[in-house]
């Protein structure tokens, strides 16, 4: 007999853990979701990997997954036939919570004042495979990794501690087994071996899966009697009713791209985008794209309504899936969306690509990038209908995402006109509000060509630059780039609308007073600059020279109100910031 061995859950992890076991969290409903979406994952792993590895040994006749109900023990089991997990994955997967996102959670859940606050962070991060524990008092894995001929099984109650040990006759795949705490109506905790609450969760969250999910239920048929010659003559006996098993499958499958958008509720956007995302917010829009002749493909794609905690790691995912023709191919696919987009979540369905396509004949393919570009301006100008459409909801999109947006200033140059007609900036004009260029342009003063900006690390620190002074007196807007982006975009983008973009901190800026002087009185002035100039001469030459490491050249300014002096920097050098972010990439 193989030894049962029994570890202890990392403390974070047992934390998390604790959390579910006790959750408030309401929607409890949603682990069945978790397991289904998991299970449809495995097997279209398994699809795929047999198909790119014609040595596997697997089974790939018949994938589907099974749901089965034990009533008497109330005892939930989800099966798929999928690609399994090694001992190894089972104890990296499962046994450590490594799922990404739990890191940022479990970060915020110290902080969380009360149980409902924790509920909360549950709604919007997400558990996965924990959340069985939020119905279940023991949850038992049983798996073996295709190809692989040990299984292995994994049993928990969620306080502290696993068993792990070595199976021999596992069937390939995963089943999750769970002994359902007793119900309890007041905490919404349905019955969920009744039959018609699976049927009900199955539709509501999991129609889509592509995969058949299965039951059996039981169905009673009218039998009529029948005559039998060695009868003792009653020859009217009452039909009976017996009692037959019937294996169901409970979803449509349809593939919720391939159907046309006004066929399909919200709800059901709604439950897809989870599962192709992995999160549980609800998407902010959907967006549904179709092409046909020489390329043809279908898009389903979502903008979140909030911001991946990943969004600004290296290891980011992208939110893209490419299936070829209804068979899943690729997860995280970056080849479909720029990854100044990678926030959009969806799929993408094409009609002629290989099965066998990889990522480096992806990179190269003319249709993938026909197909990019289509995304590409698709996914900008539903942001521009947002933002005049639905101003909250701009809001929210720009607070999530603008960062990453921005970057696209830098990476895009064909759309770098669309992106800055969807961006929003800080600026002087309003504290409460962010505004748009357009905006920006349209409050420009008579004789103002160009466009203020200044770069810094906090609102209150560019407001209180000497460099603001002249600007705040003469009342010309300038807009606060906080983000490390706008150090490096700015000095990338000439002009919006004809009007050149402008660092108030570098170079001379023009500040053009001389508007409805007269010549005379313009020569004046310039002559006064001049007097001015020779008078200080010493003063300016002395402090060039006694400064001459830090600094390239000391002038007069007409820029500061109550400053003695300030820092300029050339118009093409680096400011302080930039150097700091270079710096802090390492380049
Ligand atoms: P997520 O699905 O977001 O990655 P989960 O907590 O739901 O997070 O699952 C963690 C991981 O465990 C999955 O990424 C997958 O690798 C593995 N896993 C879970 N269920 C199955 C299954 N039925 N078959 C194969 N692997 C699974
Ligand atoms: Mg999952």
């Amino acid at each position: 007999n193989a030894p049962v061995e029994e570890r202890e859950f990392q403390a974070e992890t047992r934390q998390l853990l604790d959390l579910m076991v006790h959750s408030v969290y309401s929607n409890k409903d949603s682990f069945l979701r978790e397991l289904v979406s998991n299970a449809s994952d495995a097997l279209d792993k398994v699809r795929l990997a047999a198909f790119q590895d014609k040595d596997l040994e697997v089974d790939t006749s018949d994938l589907h997954i099974t749901i089965e109900r034990d009533v008497e023990n109330r005892r939930l089991t989800i099966r798929d036939n999928g690609i399994g997990m090694s001992r190894e994955d089972v104890v990296g997967l499962i046994g450590t919570l490594a799922r990404s996102g739990t890191a940022e959670l479990r970060a915020k859940l110290a902080e969380a004042k009360d149980a409902a606050a924790s509920a909360d962070l549950i709604g919007q991060f997400g558990i996965g495979f924990y959340s069985t524990f939020m119905v279940a008092d023991t949850v038992t894995l049983v798996t073996r990794k295709a190809g692989e001929s040990e299984g292995t099984r994994w049993r928990s109650s969620g306080e502290g501690t696993y068993t792990i040990e070595a199976v021999e006759d596992a069937p390939q795949g995963t089943s999750v087994t769970l002994d359902l705490k007793p119900v309890d109506t007041d905490d919404h905790l349905y019955d969920y071996v009744s039959e018609s609450k699976i049927r009900e969760l199955v539709k509501r969250y999991s129609d889509f899966i592509a995969w058949p999910i299965r039951m059996d239920v039981e169905r009673t048929e009218r039998v009529e009697a029948v005559e039998t010659e060695s009868g003792d003559g009653d020859d009217d006996a009452e039909p009976t009713e017996k009692t037959v098993v019937e294996t169901q499958t409970l979803n449509s499958m349809k593939a919720l791209w391939a159907r046309p958008k006004d066929e399909v509720d919200a709800e059901e956007y709604t439950q897809f985008y989870r599962h192709v995302s992995h999160a549980w917010d609800e998407p902010l829009e959907t967006i549904a794209l179709r092409a046909e002749g020489t390329f043809e493909y279908q898009a389903l794609l979502f903008i979140p309504s909030q911001a991946p905690f990943d969004l600004f790691m290296r290891e980011r995912s992208h939110g893209i899936h490419l299936y070829v023709k209804r068979v899943f191919i690729m997860d995280d696919c970056e080849e479909l969306i720029p990854e100044y987009l990678r926030f959009v979540k969806g799929v993408v369905d094409a009609a002629d690509l290989s099965l066998n396509v990889s990522r480096e004949i992806l990179q190269q393919d003319r249709q993938i990038r026909a197909i990019r570009r289509r995304l590409t301006k698709k996914v900008l100008s539903t942001i521009k209908d947002i933002r005049t459409e639905r101003p909250d909801d701009y809001t929210t999109l720009w607070n999530q995402f603008g960062r990453a947006i921005k970057e696209g200033l830098i990476a895009d140059t064909d759309n770098r006109d669309a992106i800055l007609g969807i961006s929003a900036f800080e600026s002087t004009h309003d504290p409460e509000t962010a505004t748009s260029l357009e905006d920006y342009v349209a409050r420009m003063k008579p004789n103002q060509t160009e466009i203020y900006y200044i770069t810094g690390e906090s609102r209150s620190a560019m407001e209180n630059s000497p460099h603001m002074e002249a600007f705040r007196a003469r009342g010309i807007e300038v807009l606060l780039l906080g983000d490390p982006v706008d150090e490096v975009w700015t000095g990338n983008v000439p002009d919006f609308d004809g009007k050149p973009l402008r660092s108030i901190a570098k170079g001379e800026v023009d500040l053009d007073d001389d508007e409805g002087k007269t010549q005379e009185e313009k020569d004046a002035a310039e002559k006064e600059r001049a007097e001015k100039e020779e008078q200080f001469s010493d003063l300016t030459t002395w402090l060039t020279e006694t400064l001459s490491d830090n600094v390239s050249q000391t002038r007069l300014s007409t820029r500061l109100i109550d400053s003695p002096a300030c820092l300029v920097g050339d118009t093409f050098s680096f400011s302080p910031q930039l150097e700091k972010l270079y710096r802090a990439s390492g380049q």
